[in-house]
């Protein structure tokens, strides 16, 4: 049944039974006053009448003549006033015997027979009003109780409705509001059961059919991503680099095939597992999570795969989301990829190989030439002209560029190979400084570029001289390359707490801001100028210095001059 028909139905029997108590009210309260008026009417008045005709007859004895008028009117109203059976009889044995007063006023015997034929009227009334007086009194009793039994009908039948109807329509409102709230949450497979053919019943059907959908569009965008999730799977198992993929609370979400295959581990042994409690038992997981921070370029990893030993680079990749409705973005986890650099790292191996072989072999025949122009250029074996001289002068120049360019390709490779050799030991700086200043003394003339040396008293450092010599050689050659002729190069020398810093200072063309990073890489040179040099110099400097525990670096101003420094540990 519709619940508006419902309403409408105890609304209705609300009115209904209203309706019904005031009839029973009225029907009884009419019934009362009935009866009452009955006794008013037609037994009172009798007695009053009587009573009169009683009096009329009492004065008749003391002569009163207006007395027989009084008792004839009564009895004329009292004929008219016959409610009671026998009364009829008894009213007219009265006229009768009045007739027979009338005809003879002093027979004491017929007055006699008159107030008892009066009495007996009165008897038969009093009897009646009697009668009539318990007749109300059951009516009276009679509604109460109907009244009673009734109203308590009808309380009993409001209760239940006030009990029961509120429910009848909050229940479901209850149930539905619960079951919204389960699909918000995304619990598409919560449904209403109403089955009852009301209004509520409809809004169960429209709300799991709306419930049916959205599992259904659910299920589909389910499918949609896990089909999605297959194919970045598969293309993660076909990468050649090693992917492990990490939800926000450092637990092993993924790994490809790869990562899998170096870790020698199965991914039902890891996934799903925090990744420290995986890396107490597996090595390069370990070497993973504990490197997570570092720099991926600082070391390549070496680790054998493959049957062979293999280089990897590890990147860190942050996955951030912003979710639905907010603004600020959360990470939801990172992915470790190990980039397979092998095939990089081997070839750099060759180059490296054949760069020191060739630089190696280079050395030899350049030293032999270098000799055979000290030999043509001894006066004793022979006068030169001036182009002569010259020519010569030309070639030593070159093949000194040239011996320095193979010394410096020997170096990079004996510290590519790792086979870089230190004689760290305690030295002084003016040593090192002046060996220095003596290797580049020649170039700095032709160029008439003054060197000025300052510095006060120093400790002895921790250094390989040589080495250290050889870097402020490469600081000094450049500052008199990149300085115009005449210009002024200044060394200083100073104790920073628990080192030495040698910096060399020059007034030449600077270096760009952008470029100042990157001077100290592999084979960099700036962009737009002179490339005589191999971009290797301060390379292997950065190496040579931090191989013994220091630190590089530059400060420059563009078109101003640079400063280069570096510096080493105290003893
Ligand atoms: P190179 O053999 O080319 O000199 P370096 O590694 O010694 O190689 O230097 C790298 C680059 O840094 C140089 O090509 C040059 O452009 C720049 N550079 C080095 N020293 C100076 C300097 N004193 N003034 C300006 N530029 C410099």
């Amino acid at each position: 049944m519709k619940t508006k028909t419902k309403l409408n139905l105890a609304v209705g029997l609300l009115f209904t039974l209203i309706l019904l108590l005031t009839i029973l009210g009225s029907y009884y309260i009419f019934a009362i006053k009935r009866d009452t008026e009955n006794i008013l009417k037609a037994n009172y008045n009798t007695l009053e009448y009587s009573r009169k005709m009683l009096s009329a007859l009492d004065d008749m004895d003391s002569g009163n003549a207006a007395s027989v008028a009084v008792f004839e009117h009564n009895l004329t109203r009292q004929l008219a006033n016959i409610t009671e059976a026998g009364e009829e009889k008894a009213t007219k044995d009265v006229e009768a015997n009045f007739a027979d007063l009338k005809r003879n006023p002093t027979d004491g015997s017929v007055k006699t027979v008159i107030r008892q034929g009066i009495f007996e009227v009165m008897k038969l009334n009093m009897d009646a009003l009697k009668k009539k007086s318990d007749m109300a009194q059951n009516t009276a009793e009679t509604a109460n109780w109907v009244i009673a039994i009734a109203g308590c009908l009808c309380f009993l039948i409001a209760f239940n409705l006030m009990v029961n109807l509120p429910n009848h329509i909050a229940n479901p409102i209850r149930e539905l509001t619960q079951s919204i709230r389960e699909i918000a949450k995304g619990n598409y497979r919560q449904r209403v059961n109403f089955s009852d053919a009301n209004e509520f019943g409809d809004l169960a059907k429209s709300f799991n059919a709306m419930a049916q959908k959205l599992q259904e569009f659910n299920d589909s965008n389910l499918n949609k991503l896990l089909i999605e999730k297959k194919r970045i799977e598969t293309l993660l198992d076909n990468m050649h680099d090693p992917v492990i993929g990490l939800d926000n609370e450092g637990r092993i979400l993924s790994a490809n095939s790869e990562a899998l295959k170096i870790m020698g581990l199965k991914a039902e042994e890891i996934v799903g597992q925090p990744a420290a409690q995986v890396a107490l038992r597996n090595d390069l997981l370990k070497s993973l999570i504990v490197n997570e921070f570092e720099s991926p370029k600082a070391h390549p990893m070496k680790i054998y795969a493959n049957g062979k030993e293999s280089y990897f680079e590890r990147e860190n990749v942050d996955i951030s989301i912003v979710p639905t409705g907010e603004e600020q973005s959360v990470e939801i986890g990172n992915f470790i990829i190990l980039r397979n650099i092998t095939v990089f790292k081997e070839l750099d191996f060759a180059k490296t190989n054949f760069i020191a072989t060739v630089s190696h072999e280079l050395k030899t025949p350049i030293a032999a030439i270098k000799l055979s122009l000290d030999l043509l250029q001894n006066e004793r074996n022979g006068e030169l002209n001036s182009d002569q001289k010259q020519l010569l002068e030309s070639i030593r120049e070159d093949s000194a560029r040239l011996l320095k360019i193979t010394g410096e390709l020997l170096e990079m490779s004996q510290l590519e190979t790792g086979n870089i050799q230190l004689a760290i030991g305690k030295c002084a700086v003016a040593d090192i400084v002046s060996m220095a200043l003596e290797a580049v003394k020649t170039q700095a003339d032709q160029k008439e570029i003054s060197i000025v040396y300052e510095a006060f008293y120093l400790p002895e450092i921790r250094a390989d001289k040589d080495k250290t010599s050889w870097v402020l050689i490469n600081f000094l050659t450049n500052a008199i390359r990149y300085s115009s002729e005449k210009a002024q190069i200044l060394v200083t020398a100073n104790v920073e707490s628990d080192f030495v810093s040698v910096i060399v200072k020059d007034n030449g063309q600077g270096i760009d801001p952008k470029y100042q990073s990157r001077i100290f890489d592999r084979y960099f040179q700036v962009p737009g100028k002179s490339k005589s040099g191999t971009g290797l110099g301060l390379a292997i400097s950065r190496e040579f210095i931090e191989a013994q525990g220091g630190a590089i670096g530059v400060e420059s101003d563009l078109g101003l001059g640079s400063s280069f420094w570096f510096r080493l540990p105290l003893t």
